[in-house]
Formats: structure tokens, C-alpha cells, sequence
């Protein structure tokens, strides 16, 4: 698919050149489901269909791809009209490579269009499905992305095999711009992001109830797998984190609060490690008391440039679902097993499969490669176990201090998000001096595990917010159960209802009855609450409610105390 994605921006750059000889070409790669080409010249959404239909008519041509190399005299000659081609030219020729360009050739003998490029390139346009490509957008973009360059228009295609294929992706394309947590998380009143505080999200009142659902379960699944809960300072001097190692090999991406004198003193925390060893170290250690299992909802801040905030996904402050074990080398095996085991416990109710990495030493690491390799191979050894050969490996993407196991989660549409981290750390506890005293009474070294399973709660709920396109399971809804009254005359009917849920811990909420019934029906449908309710005439003589189900309809009436048992029960299993 890279050979034909490629071609198509050479033909892409073709079209856009019969129309408006006078454009400038940039660059034109390939990229996650198809290409773009950068422009020098105004072209407008309108010209899309043309520029796609003169591709069409240029693929139905079988146009030849031959490749050339050339010299720097002759490239600056075939590029003279051509300012952004001429400067990557003079790039190639520093680093010695040879020049090569790519000739897009008809019947005669002469080349049709050539662009400077390393291939690789289908040999012929018969080898295109003229059907399996579209453009579909133009956007503004920097000559090689700095925004003190002129800004070209960058015009998108995908392109895939045939039809079919495209169809699908447009399709889900579509599905995910509708499910934009973003646009959700205004239409359901979730949250907001405001100015003064960029990449640092306002959770609204209902956005509050879903974020502590989900930190409700999470603190009670530590419990059940025997974590201490500690809370330390999010501020921290600056000099632990050079300790830390954190100043040396992550300061640009830390904030630092200045004294009066303007020296950087304090550091606002961009991981939770040294408040839990502090804590640690406070007393001495005996090896009865390993595994010990810290776990802190921990608020973090790190800088993020802003171009590359995005909703929940990228902020700058959240709160990580951390923990930290200490543990004695030889319960390295079953640590790792059993925090494996609560990451299949936390993902298990949201339905998303899950698959592990194993990341290598990064080139920018701490601490001997000997102590590097003994991990690895411990991590590899558990994986082998208990996935087989059903597991990733990302050569050099482990943190500096160790190697790591990540978890990446398959969401509704497919798509992959990367979320629990499982790392193993040796040299956080030596940079910290950490102790225990083993049972012939002599000091040892613990080791440390950097253990996150949702990543941070603000992602995680940008992520579910897509996952299940704003209909939360009912568990975590911030309106379970909307009441509608018929009309006035059952309104005290409807707050009896309301009350006898709340008395039960529910969330419900009956809107007031300025609207129509059916307008509020609409409505309860729009903000996807998992259950309304209609009382009128009917349901008071017999005590009853008329139950509809998001996504089910009609469930007919059910007593009161009925439906509560009811979901109460699906609460409870969280599904
Ligand atoms: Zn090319
Ligand atoms: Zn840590």
C-alpha cells in the first residue's frame, strides 16, 4: 500500500500542476491511510473534486514510475523553478547521499512530471484502484513544520486497496468525529478547557461524577489486591529531582516555581516516585513487610507544548493512577503477576481487549546494562508465560531507569490507545539509598515497580467518552434514571420515585415539566441516560413505573422496588 499511497501524491502533485502551473511543490509523503502533498498556492475545498477526478483519468492512463539518479548539476536544472525542492536538494547533497528522482512517464518519451524523491513507487498505475482513493481535505501547514516558514496548503488523500476498504475507513473516520470527546464532552456537559489554565481540564458537575466513579473503583480494586493508599505534595524541591535523575533527563518537561531571588527551587511534581520512597525510608524496612505496595492517585503536572494539547488525551495536570512496590529481588515473578492480574481486573468492565509490550533499554538510560539485561529477561520470561507469543516487543522504549511492560487497549472502533505501564526499576532505590533488613539480618537493596493501569484518570475517561460514544454503562452515567411525569397531576407520583431511587444511592434527576412529554423524552435521549421512566395514571394506580431502556426501548412497567432491586443488581456488576 506505501508504493501505491506514494504514487498517488506524485499524481496528486501532477493534477495540481495542470491546473495552477505556478504552484510551488513542498513535500508529499505517506501517511497513516494514504498521503498528502504540500502546496505554495491557494487552492480552495471546491478544487478537491477536480484535482480528484483528473487523478482518476492519470491512475486509467497506466503511467510508468522510473527511477533515476541523478547529479547535483542536473537536479538543480530539472528543479529550477522549484525554491522547496532545490533546498531539500542541497540538504541531500550534505549528507552524501545520491540524488534520486522519480519520472512519471506516457507514452512518450518524454517524462510528464518528475519529483525529487526516494521512492519507493509502483511501476505502473494499473496497480491503483481508481475507486480506492479520495481526496479529502486541505489544511494549512508550515514549510517543514516551523512557523517562521511561509504556510503552503497541504491537501490530504486516503487510499486504500479498492472500494471497500476505503468505504470502511471514511466510515469510521465519520464514526469517530461524531464520538470527538471534545464535541461530547460539551453536548453532555462533561467538561470544559479555558484559557488561563491551557491543557488543564474544568470537570462540570456531571464530568465530576463519572471521573470519581471510575477512581472509586480503581481505589477499591487496590484494596482488594492489598495496596496502602498514601497522598504527598504535588511541589517538591528541586533538588530530590536531581536525585531522581529527573532534572538530568526530564527537566524541559517541568515546571519550576521561581523564588524571589528567581532561582529554581521548587518543582511542581511530573511523576509520583520520590514522595513514595520518602515514605519508605522513613523507618526501616524488615523483609516481612515486602511486597510493599504504595498506591497514590497522584497529581502530576508536565509541560506540553501547544500545539500538542488535544481535549484529555494531552493535558498539562492530571492525576495518574500510580503506584509503587518495593519488593525483594526474588518477588520480582509473582509481583509482576499479580499487578498483571489487577490490570485484567481494571480493563475487564469497559469491555476493551488489551495487549502487552515488552520496551527495551532506551539509548538515554541510568545504570549498569548487566542489571538492564537481568530485567528484561525477567519481564520477557513472565510474558512468554502467560501470553505465549501474543506479545509486542518496542526495541529502546523503556524509561531510563528500567524496562517496562506497556498495555495497549483496543477501543469500540478499533483503534489503539495506550494505557497501563508496568516498569521495573533498580536504580531509583540506589540513587535513594533504600533498605530492608533480610532474614539473616543483613541490609539489602528492594527493587521498585512503577506501576500506572488507566494512565491517568483524565485520559482514560477521554478515551471512554469515545469508547462508548458518550452512552456510558449505567454504572458510570451521571444521570442514571431520568423521571417523566406525564403531566402536573403526576408530578408528586414522580418525586415520590425520585426519592425512593435516591434513597437507594441513584442518580436521578426528573427535568421540570415546562416541556412536552415528548420533548422530554427527546432529550433524556439526547444526554443518552441509561433509563427514563414515564409515570402517569396507570403507573399510580398500580405503583408502578413504565421503564424504557437506552438502546432496548420498552420494557413495560415494572413495580417500583422492582426496578430497583433490578438496577441496583447491574450496577453493581458494572455492565
Ligand atoms: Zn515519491
Ligand atoms: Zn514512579
Amino acid at each position: 500500500m506505501e508504493r501505491v499511497r506514494h504514487s498517488l501524491s506524485h499524481l496528486l502533485a501532477m493534477a495540481v500542476l495542470e491546473k495552477f502551473p505556478l504552484a510551488k511543490l513542498g513535500i508529499g509523503p505517506v501517511i497513516e491511510n494514504g498521503f498528502y502533498y504540500d502546496f505554495d498556492i491557494q487552492i480552495a475545498d471546491h478544487d478537491l473534486a477536480a484535482l480528484e477526478n483528473r487523478m482518476k483519468e492519470l491512475v486509467k492512463k497506466n503511467l510508468k514510475f522510473k527511477k533515476e539518479t541523478v547529479t547535483l548539476g542536473q537536479a538543480k536544472k530539472i528543479f529550477k523553478s522549484q525554491p522547496y525542492k532545490l533546498e531539500l536538494i542541497k540538504e541531500i547533497k550534505k549528507t552524501k547521499k545520491p540524488i534520486t528522482i522519480f519520472k512519471t512517464c506516457g507514452s512518450s518519451s518524454s517524462p510528464l512530471f518528475t519529483d525529487l524523491c526516494a521512492g519507493p513507487h509502483v511501476k505502473s498505475t494499473k496497480e491503483i484502484d481508481p475507486e480506492g482513493f479520495k481526496l479529502v481535505k486541505i489544511a494549512g501547514a508550515y514549510w517543514r513544520g516551523n512557523e517562521k516558514n511561509p504556510q503552503l496548503q497541504r491537501i490530504y488523500g486516503l487510499a486504500f486497496e479498492n472500494k471497500e476498504a476505503l468505504t470502511d475507513c471514511l466510515k469510521k473516520t465519520e464514526e469517530a468525529e461524531k464520538r470527538d470527546h471534545r464535541k461530547l464532552g460539551k453536548e453532555l456537559d462533561l467538561f470544559s478547557f479555558h484559557d488561563v489554565a491551557p491543557g488543564m481540564p474544568f470537570f462540570h458537575p456531571k464530568g465530576s461524577i463519572v471521573y470519581n466513579e471510575l477512581k472509586k473503583f480503581w481505589i477499591e480494586a487496590q484494596k482488594e489486591f492489598d495496596y496502602d493508599m498514601i497522598l504527598c505534595p504535588s511541589m517538591l524541591d528541586v533538588s530530590i529531582w536531581k536525585k531522581s535523575g529527573h532534572w538530568d533527563h526530564y527537566q524541559d518537561d517541568m515546571y519550576f516555581l521561581k523564588t524571589e531571588k528567581g532561582e529554581k527551587e521548587f518543582a511542581l511534581r511530573p511523576m509520583d516516585c520520590p514522595g513514595a520512597i520518602l515514605i519508605y525510608n522513613n523507618s526501616l524496612k524488615s523483609y516481612r513487610d515486602l511486597p510493599l505496595r504504595y498506591s497514590e492517585p497522584g497529581l502530576i503536572t508536565r509541560k506540553e507544548k501547544s500545539g500538542q494539547l488535544n481535549g484529555l488525551f494531552r493535558v498539562q495536570q492530571f492525576v495518574q493512577d500510580d503506584a509503587h512496590i518495593f519488593l525483594a529481588e526474588n518477588q520480582i515473578e509473582s509481583e509482576i503477576k499479580k499487578v498483571i492480574a489487577l490490570v485484567d481486573k481494571i480493563y475487564r468492565p469497559f469491555g476493551m481487549k488489551h495487549k502487552a509490550y515488552l520496551s527495551t533499554r532506551p539509548d538515554d538510560y541510568m545504570g549498569d546494562p548487566k542489571t538492564w539485561k537481568k530485567a528484561e529477561a525477567a519481564l520477557t520470561k513472565i510474558l512468554k508465560e502467560i501470553y505465549g507469543k501474543n506479545y509486542g516487543v518496542k526495541e529502546k522504549d523503556g524509561a531510563f531507569y528500567g524496562p517496562k511492560i506497556d498495555y495497549q487497549l483496543n477501543d469500540s472502533l478499533e483503534r489503539t490507545w495506550q494505557c497501563a505501564t508496568i516498569q521495573l526499576d533498580f536504580q531509583m532505590p540506589e540513587k535513594f539509598a533504600c533498605r530492608y533488613i533480610d532474614q539473616g539480618g543483613k541490609e539489602k537493596r528492594p527493587v521498585m515497580i512503577h506501576r500506572t493501569i488507566m494512565g491517568s484518570f483524565e485520559r482514560f475517561m477521554g478515551i471512554l467518552v469515545e469508547h462508548y460514544a458518550g452512552a456510558f454503562p449505567l454504572w458510570l452515567a451521571p444521570v442514571q434514571i431520568a423521571i417523566l411525569p406525564v403531566s402536573v397531576k403526576h408530578s408528586d407520583y414522580g418525586q415520590k420515585i425520585d426519592r425512593l431511587l435516591k434513597e437507594a444511592g441513584i442518580r436521578a434527576e426528573m427535568p421540570d415539566l415546562n416541556e412536552t412529554l415528548g420533548k422530554r423524552i427527546r432529550e433524556a435521549e439526547t444526554q443518552k441516560i441509561p433509563y427514563i421512566l414515564v409515570v402517569g395514571d396507570n403507573e399510580i394506580k398500580s405503583g408502578t413505573v413504565s421503564v424504557r431502556k437506552r438502546g432496548e426501548g420498552d420494557m413495560g412497567l415494572k413495580a417500583a422496588h422492582e426496578f430497583i432491586s433490578l438496577i441496583k443488581k447491574e450496577i453493581e456488576e458494572k455492565k
